[in-house]
């Protein structure tokens, strides 16, 4: 059946990822025990603390890693009104020391309510996510523009809050918009874990929301934007193949 297809195809996808997380997670393992191996043989002061900085970056790198993951599976419980200003404020406070340090201007414009019922600590990522991409792609002496306003009603749901947030970086690589969402995707090397924007877009559509990028939006800034939506009342989340078994 249908439902069956869909369980299955989930399986699929769950299994491609688990072994893509498990690699991802390994390779710096790996150096770990290596270096800590080395470490036993080596007398040298110098070099072992060498070892022991490497050995401390590679596990920075698997943290950073797990955090993400973890944030995206964390235990529902029900959801809460948000506000969305307040919400987005309180992550801007958190990034303020890297924003003041890269000195980049951030305008936050409120065109409306912004009232939702949702994951507050969910959200919370999901912000922290695309301003630190805005704030990467911005550099020094950027721009970062965030609106705030009410859904059109065209949306899936008949009300709901549009944010939009838009930086004076150089936009999205276009020749790699349909591989942006994929986790693990980054053009950034070693600096960057690629699980942002698709952590980000599992959170969003559990709130029954869209997540769309685009270059040169609606602002007068010309690099990315970033485009979501959320409707006003998160829905109980249940995946699509329960649905179709239980009809
Ligand atoms: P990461 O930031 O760790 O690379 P993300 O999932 O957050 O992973 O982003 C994936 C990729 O999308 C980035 O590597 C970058 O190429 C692109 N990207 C995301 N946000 C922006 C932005 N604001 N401007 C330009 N490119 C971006
Ligand atoms: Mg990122």
């Amino acid at each position: 059946t249908e439902a069956a297809l869909l369980a299955g195809e989930k399986l699929a996808v769950a299994g491609r990822l688990s072994a893509t997380i498990a690699h991802e997670i390994h390779n710096p393992l790996d150096s770990v025990a290596n270096l800590l191996y080395l470490l036993m043989l080596e007398e040298n002061a110098d070099k072992r603390t060498e070892y022991l900085q490497l050995a401390q970056q590679e596990l920075g790198r698997t943290m950073q890693i797990s955090r993400t993951l973890l944030s995206l599976y964390r235990e529902p419980r029900a959801p809460v009104s948000i506000d969305l200003q307040q919400l987005i404020e309180s992550v801007l406070l958190l990034l303020d020391r890297r924003i003041q340090q890269l000195s980049i201007r951030v305008d936050l414009q409120v065109l409306g309510p912004a009232q939702i019922e949702g994951f507050p600590a969910e959200l919370r990522q999901v912000f922290t996510n695309i301003l630190v991409n805005a704030m990467e792609a911005a550099g020094d002496g950027g721009t970062i523009v965030i609106a705030l306003r009410e859904a059109p009603s065209e949306e899936l749901f008949s009300a709901g809050v549009l944010i939009e947030v838009a930086d004076s970086g150089l936009g999205f690589p276009p020749a790699s918009l349909e591989h942006l969402f994929q986790p693990f995707f980054t053009t950034k090397g070693d600096q960057g874990t690629g699980l942002g924007l698709w952590v980000s877009m599992g959170i969003v559509q559990k709130h029954g929301g869209t997540i769309r990028v685009q270059n040169g939006g609606s602002t007068s800034l010309h690099g990315a934007q970033v485009s979501i939506y959320l409707p006003l009342r998160a829905l109980p989340y249940i995946p699509s193949g329960l649905i179709a078994a239980n009809a």
